[in-house]
């Protein structure tokens, strides 16, 4: 099923799964595992939930979705609640990856190993392993992409060209893995002159976006227009995430980009939400990161479903990902860039997202 019909069905059930802790019986049969999800504001997180779920269900075990509305502390207590109610594991997509270590130990005290999806939890022993993308490859796309269509990699256009720099939000571990390998690709034309960031805003520091909120960074860019293009066009902005890149967008729209005179600068993304892939047909993001969550669903039950058997779940990382207190064993999957040029077959005929829901 598409995303969007995902959205639809998931967001009519606050809390999903079957009702009732049930106590096994020592073997992983009909356990229940806990699966927490930081926010239902975007699709992709609907997705991974609804994926997880059916991925479990269909290796016989019961579930309890909850998703945590982007706030750290109702996530903890959701966990904790999850673990008093005798979940067998607990997949967990941190909202503040440090939030977590009270309510880990809660679990380790419990017996119950935990995943981390997709972002990984810092700063505690207790998580056993990692499923995720590779995260700087991510940002590597998108820097890449940037510098392709501006003409630089080739040698083609040699600019300088303007570009502005959006992360996303600093208590998420992914935010410095992708600005990072978007940097790899991005500093050496900053340091050529190449590209210029007329904001000055070049540090991590200076350009996360809190909750990755669209709204947040659409001040942002407003506030960047205004005071540093005042007859200067921005060329391209890094944007991390689809929903960072539409409140850019509409920043760029009311400051006259767009119009014939004066053209969209070339604006990143992440995840191919249904809107922003609206928007890439449309002409106006020009790309975002395809992610195939229901691929990280499978890893991630599979870890659970392994480690219920007494079986080592597969890895295959040549990246390491240590939280500070360990080196967690991980699965990367990978990342793909997708433009206009092939969201049909990347995101289309895969059955992500359905064609219907692009109308
Ligand atoms: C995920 C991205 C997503 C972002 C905002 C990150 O942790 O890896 O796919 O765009 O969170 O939800």
């Amino acid at each position: 099923a598409g995303a969007a019909s995902l959205a639809l069905t998931l967001s009519a059930c606050g809390q999903s799964g079957e009702g009732g802790s049930e106590e096994g019986s020592g073997s992983s049969e009909g356990a229940t595992i806990g699966i927490a999800m930081p926010t239902k504001s975007s699709e992709r997180w609907i997705a991974d939930g609804n994926n997880v779920k059916k991925d479990l269900e269909s290796k016989g075990y019961k579930t309890k979705l909850v998703y945590g509305e982007d706030d750290p502390d109702q996530q903890v207590s959701q966990i904790e609640n999850l673990i008093t109610q005798g979940v067998k594991a607990l997949i967990v997509a941190a909202i503040d990856n440090k939030s977590m270590n009270n309510v880990l130990q809660q679990a380790k005290d419990a017996d119950i190993p935990v995943i981390s999806y997709d972002r990984l939890i810092l700063g505690t022993e207790n998580v056993d392993y990692y499923a995720s993308f590779d995260n700087e490859k991510v940002g590597e796309l998108q820097g890449n992409y940037i510098v392709e269509k501006l003409g630089l990699k080739d040698g083609s256009k040699k600019g300088p060209f303007n570009i502005e720099l959006f992360a996303g939000s600093n208590d998420d571990n992914n935010t410095r893995y992708f600005f990072q390998g978007a940097m790899n690709v991005l500093q050496p034309y900053i340091d050529k002159k190449q590209l210029v960031v007329r904001s000055g805003q070049t540090e991590l520091t200076q350009v996360t976006t809190l909750r990755w909120d669209g709204g947040t960074a659409q001040k942002r860019m407003d506030d960047i227009l205004t005071s540093a293009y005042k007859s200067e066009r921005v060329d391209a902005v890094l944007s991390p995430y689809d929903g960072i890149s539409i409140g850019i967008l509409s920043a760029l729209k009311s400051d006259d980009y767009g119009s014939k005179s004066k053209p969209l600068p070339i604006v990143t993304g992440q995840d191919a939400e249904v809107a922003s892939v609206k928007s890439i047909i449309a002409d106006q993001q020009s790309m975002t990161v395809y992610k195939d969550t229901r691929e990280l669903a499978k890893v991630s039950s599979n870890m659970v479903d392994a480690l219920l058997n007494d079986k080592k779940p597969e890895t295959n990382d040549t990246k390491t990902y240590d939280n500070g207190s360990k080196v967690v064993p991980a699965f990367l999957l990978e990342p793909v860039a997708v433009d206009k040029a092939n969201y049909q077959t990347v995101v289309v005929d895969s059955g992500y997202i359905k064609e219907s829901d692009l109308k």
